[in-house]
Parts: C-alpha cells; structure tokens; sequence
C-alpha cells in the first residue's frame, strides 16, 4: 500500500475513533440544550484534523469550524516548508534566503523559533530545529523509498547543524543563517503550536467544550457537554499494523494536549529494515528506544516538542526528564512492548479503572 494512502488510512481511522469516544454514554445530561456537531478537513500538515464540539446552534459550530480550518490553513502555509506562497516570507522563503541575508519572516514564525530558542535547554539536544539538512536528506531518501542515506553525507549534513547560527532580529523581523548551508524544521513542533492557536481561539469563543484531533496530536477543549467529566483519547498500539488504528488505552482528560509520536506514523523500508521519520541528532539515523510515547500537558505546542524529545531519550532517561517537570505526564511503549507510564498518568488510563464520568 502507497505510504501517503496508508497514513490518510491511518488518520481516518483515528477521526472515526474519536467521533466513537465522543459518543454520549448514559448518565446526567448536564446540558440539554447543547447537541454535538463534527467535521473533518485535509491540507494542513499532511494529515486529517477533525473537530467535534458541543453548541446549542449548528451555526456557532460552522463558524468554529471555519475558523479552526482558518487558522490551521494560515499556520501550515507560514511552516511549510516545501512550498512558497504569494506574500507569505514562510519557512520555505527563510531557507531559500537565509543564508546569503537576513530575510523578512512572518511574526508567526518568529514566534515558533524564539518559542524553541527557549525550549531548548529543556529538549536536552535531543529535539534540534536546526537539523534541516540531515532531515531533508532522510526525506528525499524515505519519498524515493529505495535506499538509506549514506552515512558520510549524514556526517557532512550534521556540521551544519547549530541553532546559534540561526540569528533573529525579532525588531526588524528576520532570520539570518550565519551558517549558508543551515536549514530549518518544523515538523517535530509546528503542528502542535498550530493546534494550540486554534484550541485558544476555540476556548475563547462561543464553543468552548470541543476536541481537535491532528494526525497524533489531539487537544480537548472544556468537558463535553452531555454529561461527561473528561473527553476519552485513545492511544494507539504501535505494534498492530498501523492501518488497523488498534487502541491499546484511552486517557481520560479535558483542557489538555495528548500527543503521541511513533515509529509507525511516517516509515520507510529497505531489505526488511523500518526506517522511521524521527533522527537521533548522535546517531543521524532513526532513534531505537521505543514504539511510541504520548506525552499529556495543557499546552500543545509543549505536548508535541516533548513527545518528538522523549522518543528520542532512551526510557530511563526520560523518565527522569518527565519525573522532573510539573504538569507533564507521559506514557512510554518499548520495543519489546512494556508499557511504563509517570504517576499522574495512571489515574486517567482506563486500564487503572479512570472513566469519562470523574
Ligand atoms: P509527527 O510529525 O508524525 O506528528 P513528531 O512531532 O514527533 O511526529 O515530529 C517528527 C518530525 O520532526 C519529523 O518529520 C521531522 O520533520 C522532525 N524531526 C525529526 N527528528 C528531529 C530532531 N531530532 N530534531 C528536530 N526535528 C526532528
Ligand atoms: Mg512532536
């Protein structure tokens, strides 16, 4: 199966779980009057981003809706980096230019990268935004699906590397490569800071009580209205063909970001060998510690630089990391398919006997 077949697959199914989870179980009807609506769209960050909210009029669900799309079309075109668009000095445009001049970018990226300027004492090296040219390199390699990167133009790739040589002037709104042969990505991080501009927008707006769910980040907004305490997120099992969309666990929360990254999310093979889309910055190849990791906190845009950051710390590691921060609760799959998870994590799984209802 085509891989951009299998992950749109993949994607639909979680949407379909969602709108199953979302399903209202029997018990007290808090809100009468509100009914659920939901809706679904593609062409922001390579996935399926679906929207269920609870509102006493269609039309207030419309124009959340539209306006989720909105905000998400707007921050995926600023983060794109494959593609220019009129008008827009986007990530695409930055690392085009960068290199010979300071370039104008849009304040919506400045914003990203002085948000991970000061992320990155706590992302232990681990998640480097500066690490374009390695992953260009593994990306040209996985679309073509033929071969692994040779190790030497990796180690080539990897002197031009160094987020100090990435110089904002955020006063006049531009980026400069003091390094010509740097390059940016966003992907460990762009998506979730995208959901979380749309997840404020909504909280703030006349339909406070909804859940987003973009391709392995979900943000739930205020508790659903039909009764229920917490909105249910599953959490896949890496191992099940990811097709299948198997659940392994749901968590039970509402007003926070869960975000799962995986070695079954963007994968290649050769001669039998997985080779997936997440780079230990030492190694320059795919990472091994583990399947997957689903980080809990408020924030997504933290959800999702800590969950690409964990996936690349072997377990012990990150669960001193994670032991360490407030607010933060992350659930670890291994290799050999043990399951550890922090201890405020336990208490919202419902394997550990949590429910939607308290
Ligand atoms: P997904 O994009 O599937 O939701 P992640 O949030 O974990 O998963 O991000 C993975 C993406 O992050 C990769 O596709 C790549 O663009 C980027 N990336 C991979 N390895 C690193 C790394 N070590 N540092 C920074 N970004 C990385
Ligand atoms: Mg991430």
């Amino acid at each position: 199966m085509p891989m951009a077949f299998r992950r749109s697959l993949a994607c639909l199914a979680a949407v379909f779980y969602l709108l199953l989870c979302s399903c209202a179980p029997q018990g007290a009807d808090a809100s009468a009057a509100a009914q659920k609506f939901s809706g679904t769209f593609y062409g922001a960050f390579d996935t399926v981003i679906s929207l269920i909210g609870y509102t006493e009029k269609e039309e207030t669900f419309n124009a959340a809706f539209a306006e989720t799309q909105e905000i998400f079309m707007h921050y995926h075109r600023i983060y794109d980096a494959y593609n220019a668009y009129d008008g827009i000095n986007n990530l695409y445009a930055v690392n085009h230019s960068a290199g010979t001049g300071p370039v104008a970018a849009e304040p919506e990226l400045i914003d990203l990268l002085l948000y991970m300027k000061e992320l990155q004492p706590l992302l232990l090296g681990r998640v480097n935004i500066a690490l374009g040219a390695v992953l260009s390199c593994w990306h040209e390699y996985r679309e073509a699906g033929q071969a692994v990167p040779p190790v030497e133009q990796l180690q080539a790739l990897a002197e031009h590397c160094s987020y100090d040589d990435v110089i904002i002037n955020e006063e006049a709104g531009t980026v400069f490569f003091a390094d010509p042969y740097l390059q940016l990505d966003l992907g460990a991080v762009a998506k979730g800071y995208a959901c979380e501009r749309a997840a404020q927008a909504l909280l703030n707006g006349p339909m406070p009580s909804f859940i987003i769910s973009a391709g392995g980040n979900v943000r739930c907004g205020l508790s659903p209205l039909d009764g229920r305490l917490h909105w249910g997120v599953g959490i896949q099992d890496p191992i099940a063909p990811s097709f299948l969309n198997q659940i392994m666990e749901t968590l039970y929360t509402h007003d926070m970001s869960v975000v799962t990254s995986g070695d079954y999310q963007r994968y290649y093979e050769v001669n039998g060998v997985r080779y997936h889309h997440i780079i230990d910055p030492d190694t320059l190849f795919p990472s091994g510690f583990m399947h997957s990791v689903t980080v809990l906190t408020q924030d997504s845009a933290l959800a999702d630089a800590l969950s690409t950051c964990f996936f690349l710390l072997p377990y012990e590691e990150g669960r001193v990391l994670a032991d360490s921060m407030e607010g933060v609760e992350v659930y670890w799959v291994l290799n050999d398919g043990s399951v550890y998870f922090t201890a405020g994590m336990g208490p919202l799984l419902r394997s550990q006997g949590a429910s939607s209802l308290r």
